[in-house]
């Protein structure tokens, strides 16, 4: 579903007339199908210091089958570069950040179509001394800057690696996989903590779920039938939830990717019952449980009646609250499993607020405040908690939107489109995999670095 501007700017006499005018062109996102490979390309691979974090870097592309070269200030790049990776975990001071630029400059002009930076840091919380914490601070806003100057559908993301977890090169195996891999098509700018965690070997990467369980809610449409679809592709067994309303599309959802559908409303009573019912009648726990079911009911804060109020909460952040309480009783069959997953659906509404959209905004922003604190909660269970919080994404809630707010809301991203359901699901199917062990109380917005909501 490309929006037609994009299609216009990038075929036939579009294309020439945007590049004459010198108009911005929203680019052609590659996105990730079945088996693709990490990068298509070599990657180049630079650090300040000896680089602890860029040698388990290296190795992870590596082991992609990808080829790495140096990435130095003196460097030159007879081909076109697919991904640049640049530890700055063991800068401490303002000059060390020299090096950083010096190398950059010369990589990130050789990066080609669709190309990604990967800048990797030490979380500045961690670091007592003010100007090491502020060096490493300084990394986000240059992060965030060349997300803004990235060319072609280019990428810029900022993983912070927590000192005890810089030797282990298995817990940043999935997080710079995702940054790296055509999967983060539309998250830009953005940073993620990677900790230490309990990371299973992984057989096969394009099948990171194989063999678990899922629970997707609001599963029938939208974001929630492509995460099933993405979370069907990397082997798990989907239970795709949605109201009985919506029974004719669930079913058709759950029988393209042979999934169970359970028609379901989330603020029922005894929906974690029915849910963990399910799971246990396919034998065995639940591994993850997503909770996307969300609407809106919109209206300025002033014409919000209780009833607008109370449902927007009740769907999008209080049925949560009922069905984790259910399923996190070890004593239930069918409840999470230590070492599960929990992922929530925000919006950038919950973090920059919108007109019209209190009740939404305060669900969603709720949604974060519930995911910090209980990943911290369930974290001796080895169990992670995470959200997404998507942008502008194409869907049939934001075709709703007048047509003149919807060009802007598409419009205003570093990427200059809107974004795919399959954006949101690959960013929850990374929060899913055992390989991220290492990353809870994340929220990662999926919304192209949007103007919107910063
Ligand atoms: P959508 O309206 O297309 O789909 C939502 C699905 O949730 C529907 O199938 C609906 O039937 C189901 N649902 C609603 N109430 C339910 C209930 N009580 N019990 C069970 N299922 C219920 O919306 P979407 O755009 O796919 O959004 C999915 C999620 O992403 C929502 O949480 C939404 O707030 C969030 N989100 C969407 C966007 C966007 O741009 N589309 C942006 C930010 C966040």
């Amino acid at each position: 579903m490309t929006d037609a501007l994009t299609k216009f700017a990038n075929e036939g006499i579009g294309k020439t007339l945007t590049t004459k005018l010198g108009l911005p062109r929203p680019a052609l996102l590659r996105r990730y199908k079945d088996g693709q490979d990490l990068i298509e390309g070599q990657a180049a691979v630079g650090a300040i210091g000896s680089g602890m974090v860029a040698k388990s870097a290296t190795a992870i592309i590596k082991a992609s089958g990808a080829d790495v070269v140096a990435a130095q200030a003196d460097s030159t790049y007879a081909d076109k570069l697919a991904a640049v990776v640049f530890d700055a975990s063991a800068a401490r001071g303002l000059d060390d950040l020299e090096q950083l630029r010096g190398a950059l400059g010369p990589a990130l002009k050789a990066l080609g179509k669709n190309g990604r930076l990967v800048v990797i840091g030490t979380p500045p919380a961690e670091l007592t001394d003010p100007e090491a914490a502020a060096t490493q601070q300084a990394l986000e806003g240059i992060t965030r800057s060349l997300g803004k100057e990235m060319r072609a559908g280019g990428t810029a993301n900022l993983l912070w690696v927590a000192l005890e977890a810089q030797g282990d090169s298995a817990v940043l195996a999935a997080p710079l996989r995702f940054f790296l891999s055509s999967r983060s098509a539309y998250v830009s700018g953005q940073p993620v903590l990677v900790r230490e965690g309990e990371v299973p070997d992984v057989d096969d990467w394009h099948k990171p779920l194989l063999g678990e369980t899922a629970v997707i809610t609001g599963a029938a449409r939208g974001i929630g039938a492509e995460i099933a679809k993405v979370f069907a592709r990397a082997g798990a067994k989907v239970i795709a939830v949605d109201i009985p309303a919506a029974g004719d599309s669930l079913s058709k959802v759950a029988n393209n990717i042979g999934a169970t559908a359970l028609q379901l409303d989330v603020t029922a009573a005894d929906a974690g019952e029915r849910i963990a019912a399910a799971v246990a009648q396919q034998g065995g726990g639940l591994d993850i449980i997503v909770h996307n079911a969300g609407i809106t009911r919109d209206k300025l804060f002033v014409n919000t009646d209780e009833a607008r109020w109370g449902s927007v909460l009740n769907v999008n952040l209080q049925s949560q609250f009922r069905i984790n309480k259910v399923l996190l009783d070890p004593k239930v069959k069918g409840g999470l499993k230590d070492g599960g997953r929990i992922i929530g659906v925000a919006s950038i509404s919950g973090i920059g607020g919108n007109r019209g959209q209190s009740n939404y905004a305060a669900s969603k922003a709720g949604v974060i405040g519930m995911v910090r604190s209980l990943s911290q909660e369930l974290a001796a269970r080895r169990i992670t908690v995470n959200a997404v919080a998507p942008g502008f994404i194409e869907t049939e809630m934001t075709a709703k939107i007048p047509v003149a707010t919807r060009e802007v809301g598409r419009r205003l991203n570093s990427l200059l489109q809107g974004g795919q359901p399959i954006d949101v699901g690959e960013a929850i199917a990374f929060f899913a995999e055992p390989g991220s062990a290492g990353v809870t109380g994340q929220v990662l917005r999926v919304c192209g670095q949007s103007q919107l909501g910063a």
